[in-house]
């Protein structure tokens, strides 16, 4: 199906010149770019499914094979939207020491690498406000939307 092929090949040229772009990334700026990207794949997946999916009712066509052959990729690409997902929130754990440029988990106080002094934001101050009254807030708040 020529239709199919080409936009096939303009999300391969579009998947290489993203690999090229995000060379030039590092670390969590390259795992969200992944994020991004492997979601517009994921859509444009979605899309050919759902075109193929239209042919064969409209017109009868039997695009069977190419469905579920779309279905796995789709599946495929979901698979590794959650694996970058689970390695942006392994880089949230971290911050890296202004001394010595080592990425060190957040909650320690002093690099292990060069015994930094590590910035770390003051812990909120306790409020008096009742908790269970914050709560029920919200949830009136969602009554009303
Ligand atoms: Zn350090």
């Amino acid at each position: 199906m020529a239709f199919f092929d080409g936009i096939q090949k303009s999300v391969t040229d579009a998947a290489a010149a993203a690999a090229k772009k995000t060379s030039e990334l590092t670390g969590i700026a390259r795992v969200k770019f992944n994020i991004r990207a492997e979601e517009a794949r994921l859509r444009s997946t979605f899309s050919k499914i759902g075109s193929l999916f239209y042919a064969s009712e409209r017109e009868g066509a039997d695009n069977a094979a190419e469905i579920a052959t779309l279905i796995m990729q789709a599946d495929k690409i979901k698979g590794d939207i959650r694996a970058y997902k689970e390695k942006l929130a392994e880089y949230r754990k971290t911050t890296i020491c202004p001394s010595c440029g080592t990425e060190v988990p957040k909650d320690v106080f002093y690099c292990p690498i060069c015994g930094e002094k590590q910035e770390r934001p003051e812990p909120e101050q306790a409020d008096d406000t009742d908790i269970d009254s914050v709560i029920g807030e919200e949830l009136d708040n969602e009554d009303k939307d």
